[in-house]
């Protein structure tokens, strides 16, 4: 006997659904694509909340980090791109090691556990560069996780240092690269690469790197970039051949779904994907991905009020402090380029949830309990349950 039926889920159509995850059974191609396409968002949103709360309980995690975008010159020039620059333009950058350092130098009284580092695919920069840049990071906080650069970074390494993947991420790890963020997968399909993204890898070039990866150790997320060219039928091919992956390597940590933002870029006469639209990706992703432990509700690009919805709504992560993020920001992100350990804890309990401090590895670093342990067997019912009760009654 299960604990959880949601009269709410059942009455909204998604009964056949509900038995399948209640079972543990996997979902198919054919119930993503019912998730996206119902007219229920809260329900599927109930749905992907009682996977979330089975996994974590209460549980919100958040890293106390540091975003660094070490060049914006970058020649693959994807239409969804705001934050590139080629390298005769006048506002384009290159941190030197000794950038890398100041910056860092600037919050060393933060207690930062991670340094996320992703940027352009410059091909000025010689091998040296980066492996510098690493060796900076952990001379100057040895303690540090640095999760720095995307499949697309590692993959043009490999090109124009002619080496093999593997090469390159074996020496940027022993340099002390510890894991990779997992940017650059858009939508994994052919259409949407030839559409938008013709400059750099495919999704089986993505999916080469990320497995190679996970083979060497090194941990990584995956993103997927929503709303602009791709059909509901990409957004969910591109989750499939993620769960496959997964399957295989059990590498991936977090699946991090980030809405496009038109602002500033060849596409920009596209609309911004709504609050809605967000919501369901992470409900759909927290169904779907059944072999990812977490599912991220990135408020840099989500805004911190819908971010704390996302919380109920399967994701179980909002990131982190992030110290002056570029990239999304160059896009129109209207949210701030930090927030405070405080805020986000005070964002986390405010969402009803328990704040937990964690590592780059999902390992707590300090836990919060403020309630009681999460017991699967004492859920209460929701707050939609209860008004559905309520209006039974009545009737
Ligand atoms: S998304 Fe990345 S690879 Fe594409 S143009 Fe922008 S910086 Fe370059």
């Amino acid at each position: 006997m299960t604990p959880f039926r949601s009269r709410y889920v059942e009455r909204s159509g998604l009964g056949a659904i509900l038995d399948k995850v209640l079972s543990g059974e996997r979902l198919s191609r054919e119930d993503g694509l019912a998730l996206y396409r119902h007219d229920d968002l809260l329900g599927v949103g109930t749905l992907a909340n009682h996977v979330r709360e089975t996994l974590h309980g209460d549980v919100a995690y958040y890293i106390v980090n540091q975003h660094i975008n070490h060049t914006n010159v970058c020649v693959a020039g994807c239409k969804f791109c705001a934050f590139y620059r080629t390298a005769k333009q006048s506002d384009a950058y290159v941190l030197s090691p000794e950038d890398v350092e100041r910056r860092m130098r600037e919050h060393m009284h933060e207690p930062i556990r991670e340094i996320h580092m992703v940027g352009g695919v410059n091909p000025d920069l010689p091998f040296s560069y980066y492996l510098d840049v690493i060796r900076t990071m952990k001379r100057v906080r040895p303690e540090v996780h640095v999760k720095a650069f995307t499949m697309v970074e590692i993959a043009a390494m490999a090109e124009n240092f002619d080496m093999t993947p593997e090469e390159v991420l074996r020496r940027l790890k022993e340099a002390g690269l510890g894991s990779i963020p997992g940017g650059g997968a858009e939508i994994l399909t052919d259409h949407a690469h030839q559409v938008l993204f013709k400059g750099k890898i495919d999704h089986r070039g993505w999916m080469e790197i990320a497995k190679t990866a996970h083979r060497l150790g090194l941990k990584s997320n995956a993103t997927m970039l929503f709303g602009h060219v791709e059909t509901l039928e990409e957004r969910i091919e591109h989750m499939l051949l993620l769960r496959e992956a997964q399957d295989e390597t059990h590498g991936f940590m977090a699946f991090i779904p980030l809405a496009f933002h038109p602002e500033n870029t060849r596409l920009s006469h596209l609309p911004k994907p709504s609050a809605a639209d967000e919501l369901r990706n992470l409900a759909v992703a927290r169904l779907m991905l059944d072999n990812f432990p977490h599912i991220k509700a990135y408020w840099i690009m989500m805004t911190p009020r819908v971010a704390q919805a996302g919380l109920h709504f399967g994701a179980d992560d909002l990131d982190g402090t992030v110290v002056t993020e570029e990239i999304y920001h160059r896009a129109g992100s209207m949210s701030p380029q930090m927030i405070g350990r405080h805020e986000l804890v005070a964002l986390i309990e405010e969402a009803g949830r328990v704040p937990v401090e964690r590592d780059t590895l999902y390992n707590p670093v300090e836990a919060v309990p403020r309630r009681p342990p999460f017991d699967p067997r004492a859920v209460s019912p929701t707050p939609v349950d209860a008004a559905v009760a309520g209006d039974a009654a009545r009737a």
